[in-house]
């Protein structure tokens, strides 16, 4: 980070005044208890005990071979829910408690953070509410279930489109009347300073753990890392500890959807330009008025129409490459993936693979490559039967 809340150019805090003494005493909270030996400690043991860290990293030797080079999967998959969100819902559930609030909000598209966020708030004591799309509700009915079970409140959002921006911008302004007593849990590298700097610091428990690992299975850092994204979390998660080191090559790939026209893709590094979306510059799907453009992909947690602003700068600086790679692509990926491992990645994760799959020449035979394998597919269940089987 340059200045406060800003990468580049990128960052900041375009929110209603209302919301700005808001942000201060969540910035003032966060650089209180984060750093505290006791907060630190909670935080591990939690990781630890309930979510399951450290996750593994696997050599994935057919997978390898089907590409030519050296891969490990970093698996957050085994995380529990089946996803990297907990890493960064249980911190921030835990900076709520530190910071006195008995309730988190959150909005969620796919469900996944949504859940992870029901669990991590039942773990800490604090109430949960989750605003939801009214599309995604119908189209997520299984993670609409399992939050109804785990005991989270949901609120249908109606506004705009129905669908996960109009969730997130119906939240910040729950906050604007809550925030005494209620924490905001952003589930991404987004929204408005200090939300990015957060997340990203509990995602950053993921590098971590690939540094130490990789070092103890190959003796050396790794060559390239990939991971797939939208808003960055799980990227910039794997990214941070190696962003100084210009030898590790680094890949984020968004989704490509369909094709490259800005109505069926959620390709923003590619479409879009910069803007201010849910309180922050940052690269952004727009049309020529500046009216932000919904995304389209098949993965809903890549369904987000803004790039988070620490991967907007990274990848503008050239630091990151930005890649997409394309729905077709993706279910191919993911057959491969079954079929060479035995594992079912999520549709988001399986556009990193993907990658992989089709830039072969881009990874040499003796490198050492790792995928950050941010989710597991059961979710997608339903999307894939009816891909294979039923077009
Ligand atoms: C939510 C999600 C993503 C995308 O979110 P980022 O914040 O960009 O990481 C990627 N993979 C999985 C499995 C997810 O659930």
């Amino acid at each position: 980070m340059l200045s406060k809340g800003r990468y580049g150019k990128y960052g900041g805090q375009y929110v209603n005044e209302i919301l700005m003494p808001v942000l201060l005493e969540l910035e003032e909270g966060f650089n209180k208890h984060c750093p505290m030996p006791s907060f630190q400690e909670e935080f591990t043991t939690l990781l630890r005990d309930y979510g399951g860290r450290p996750t593994p990293l696997y050599y994935a030797n057919n997978f390898s071979k089907s590409v030519g080079c050296k891969i490990y999967l970093k698996r957050e998959d085994l995380l529990c829910g089946g996803s990297h969100k907990l890493n960064n819902a249980l911190g921030q559930a835990l900076l709520a408690k530190a910071m006195k609030k008995s309730r988190l909000i959150t909005e969620t598209a796919a469900g996944q953070h949504g859940l992870a966020t029901v669990m991590a708030g039942n773990v800490c004591g604090l109430e949960t509410d989750i605003f939801m799309g009214v599309k995604d509700i119908e189209r997520q009915v299984s993670n609409v279930k399992r939050m109804k079970l785990l005991g989270a409140n949901i609120t249908p959002v109606t506004s705009g489109s129905g669908i996960l921006k109009d969730a997130v911008s119906d939240t910040l302004r729950e906050w604007t009347t809550c925030s005494r007593t209620t924490h905001y849990l952003m589930g991404s590298t987004v929204g408005p300073h200090p939300f990015p700097e957060i997340v990203s610091t509990f995602q950053s428990v993921i590098g971590e753990e690939i540094k130490e690992q990789v070092l103890a299975k190959e003796g050396k850092l790794p060559d390239a890392i990939l991971a797939c994204g939208s808003g960055g979390s799980n990227a910039l998660g794997a990214f941070r500890p190696f962003i100084n080191n210009k030898n590790i090559r680094l890949y984020f790939i968004e989704g490509g959807g369909e094709n490259l026209n800005a109505d069926n893709s959620a390709a923003v590094f590619k479409l879009g330009r910069p803007g201010i979306l849910h309180g922050a510059l940052m690269q952004v799907l727009q049309d020529e008025d500046g009216q932000i453009k919904p995304s389209r992909t098949r993965a809903s947690g890549l369904n987000y129409p803004g790039r988070g602003p620490e991967i907007s700068f990274l990848c503008e600086m050239g630091r990151v490459k930005s890649c997409y790679a394309f729905d077709n692509e993706v279910f191919n990926a993911v057959k491969i993936m079954c079929k060479t491992e035995g594992l079912l990645p999520a549709l988001e994760t399986a556009h990193a693979i993907a990658y992989l799959l089709n830039h072969p020449e881009e990874f040499g035979e003796e490198e050492v490559i790792v995928v950050n394998y941010s989710g597991r597919g059961d979710k997608d269940l339903e999307t894939l039967m009816r891909y294979f089987y039923e077009s």
